[in-house]
């Protein structure tokens, strides 16, 4: 299976990581939308959103608490961001390894 984020986690390719532990990886996307604009993803391979079990639900959480904890670190917390999970084709999911966008750093327009 070739999946440029399963690589980027195993370091066979480099990335800007901002994060990382057993089982999460941060770093910051390559085409960034905003000033801020941060990817958190389980190391392990889950193709999208809607593949997930009621047991990843711990693992959800912990991601979305890490971009919590990333904004904050990144100064953006009080100013508001985004937190995105596209799923799927009609989605907007390109990279098919789940991951949460952390955007923040400007102004953002409304979603849709
Ligand atoms: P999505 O449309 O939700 O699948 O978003 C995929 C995101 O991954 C895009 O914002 C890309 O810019 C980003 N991306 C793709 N390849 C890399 C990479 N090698 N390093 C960092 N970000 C990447």
């Amino acid at each position: 299976m070739d999946c440029i984020f399963c690589s980027i986690s195993k370091k066979e390719v480099s990335a800007d990581v901002v994060f990382e532990n057993d089982e999460i990886i941060a770093f910051k996307d390559i085409a960034p939308q905003a000033p801020v604009h941060i990817l958190v993803l389980p190391k392990k391979h889950i193709a999208k959103i809607s593949d997930l079990s009621d047991d990843d639900a711990m693992l959800i959480g912990n991601i979305v608490n890490r971009a919590r904890i990333l904004a904050k670190k990144q100064g953006i917390s009080d100013s508001g961001f985004r937190l995105v999970f596209n799923c799927g084709d009609e989605g907007g999911q390109v990279v098919d390894h789940i991951h949460l966008h952390l955007i923040g750093g400007k102004k953002l327009g409304e979603i849709g």
